[in-house]
């Protein structure tokens, strides 16, 4: 199974402006879906958490996430999307990373979004995502703009442990 490694804060790479896909169909943009989904089974199976990584956190500076929820119901590659709108409205949560799981930090995104993106088989899809799944998208999306979310701190003060995290009760809002 092509799990990759998962480059951690401070890679250079993770601060870069990935590329578009211009082919979905290249077997070299198929393999790179491939290693997303099984590198993001493979971090969920091992930490017990994560919804979604993009293709800079494996190394590949190319505009493609892939993203796995429940709640709703989700799961699947986004090639080049792009947030075409956003709500003024915005929520303040405790966000964390494959890159640094250790770390939580809070930021502020916004409650609605809507995503533009080819899917797998190539179709132009439009997703409307709320809640969970808005910030989730707007993390991945941020880092294919090389912009992890510890660049999204509200505060100097909004930095916590993930043991401390835990300790509070997982505070969310
Ligand atoms: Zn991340």
């Amino acid at each position: 199974m092509p799990v990759r490694e998962i480059l951690q804060l401070g890679h250079p790479l993770l601060y870069e402006k990935s590329l578009p896909i211009d082919d979905p169909f290249a077997p070299e943009s198929l393999s790179l879906i491939i290693d997303l989904d099984d590198t993001l089974a493979d971090f969920r199976k091992t930490n017990g958490f994560g919804r979604g990584i993009a293709a800079p956190q494996i190394g590949l500076l190319r505009r493609v996430i892939f993203i796995c929820t429940k709640e709703p119901s989700f799961s699947g590659a986004l090639i080049n999307p792009v947030i075409t709108k956003g709500t003024d409205r915005k929520v303040e949560l405790w966000d964390s990373c494959f890159s640094f799981p250790e770390l939580m930090v809070r930021v502020s995104r916004a409650d609605e979004i809507e995503v533009e993106y080819y899917s797998e088989q190539g179709d132009r899809l439009r997703l409307e995502a709320e809640g969970d799944l808005s910030e989730l998208l707007q993390h991945e999306i941020d880092h294919l703009d090389g912009i992890p979310a510890v660049m999204r701190a509200i505060s100097p003060q909004a930095f916590m442990t993930r043991q401390e995290w835990l300790r509070q009760g997982r505070p969310t809002g």
